[in-house]
């Protein structure tokens, strides 16, 4: 049986700086090289924040807009999914490029804590950027930091909020938040299959985290994200030289496993989006420019 696995690559994520790894792309043409370098090794979702020049965090859609064009050139077809997670904005500002109708967008349908702060996502903001991303035709992932979250996403896709059925993952490794302990991964798992039956789903772990999640996922039919926003690091003493890099080890446990790594078509057949006039462009055989 073929069962691709996507693997998202989050390439820049509002926290990690050049200080903590040089390989973390900040500038916009810095984040276009490394999803082009990551796109050729399989990833195929790119999860994207946007910095200013001096690498704080912004929500400015000028920005998302000059990064979603250059990944549309340079990775033709690749899933573009921007982020609207509270580190880079407050309130509305966090949807605020949403009409630029990216494949894909973040997004948190509840609360909990972060390292040092609450991650905070009341509900009328929730129901807000769920709204938008309906009427802009953007599929959302629902970023789920707690089992309560995936209770959410189904209570939101039974009454409407979400037209579709919810895309999960799974985030666990972050301090104060749901621990990369095996126990409530199967527990959201199960939850997951309870409520959303077999949809798709999958799963990124923070810090040292990240590859255990990345076979765990894989393992049980999920799919898989990895890349610099999550980890800086490749083991304990080595610093990822690049997403791609991260991006290969996700592909090498894949194959442990017997999963091919998904296409693009296979990608966003999974994913049931619509289709890339970029990748259309390029099955045809024409030249895009
Ligand atoms: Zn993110």
């Amino acid at each position: 049986m073929i069962d691709p696995v996507i693997i998202c690559v989050a390439i820049t994520g509002s926290l990690p700086q050049k200080s903590d790894n040089p390989a973390v792309p900040i500038t916009v043409t810095e984040q276009i090289e490394s999803t082009q370098e990551a796109f050729e090794v399989g990833a195929t979702i790119a999860h994207c924040h946007v910095r200013e020049d001096d690498g704080a965090p912004t929500a400015d859609p000028d920005r998302f807009a000059a990064l979603q064009a250059g990944i549309e050139r340079h990775c033709p077809g690749m899933i573009i999914q921007l982020s609207t997670g509270g580190r880079s904005g407050a309130g509305r500002d966090r949807g605020g490029m949403l009409p630029l109708r990216p494949d894909m967008a973040s997004l948190s349908v509840g609360s909990n804590n972060f390292p040092t702060r609450v991650y905070e996502n009341p509900p009328d903001l929730v129901d807000w950027l769920a709204a938008e991303m309906a009427i802009h035709n953007v599929t959302p992932e629902i970023e789920c930091f707690d089992l309560s979250h995936i209770y959410q996403a189904a209570a939101m896709y039974a009454d409407g909020r979400l037209p579709r059925v919810p895309y999960c993952q799974f985030v666990m490794g972050v301090k104060n938040a749901m621990p990369a302990d095996r126990h409530a991964f199967e527990a959201m798992l199960k939850t997951k299959t309870h409520l959303l039956g077999d949809a798709p789903w999958c799963a990124a772990g923070i810090g040292r985290h990240q590859a255990t999640l990345n076979e765990w996922a894989i393992a049980a039919g999920g799919h898989a994200r990895t890349g610099l926003e999550d980890n800086v690091r490749l083991d304990r003493t080595t610093l990822a030289p690049s997403n791609a890099a991260l991006v290969a080890r996700t592909a090498e446990i894949a194959a442990r496993y017997a999963r091919p790594v998904a296409t693009i078509n296979q990608a966003r057949a999974i994913l049931g989006l619509r289709d890339s006039a970029v990748a259309a462009a390029v099955a045809a055989g024409s030249e895009v420019v």
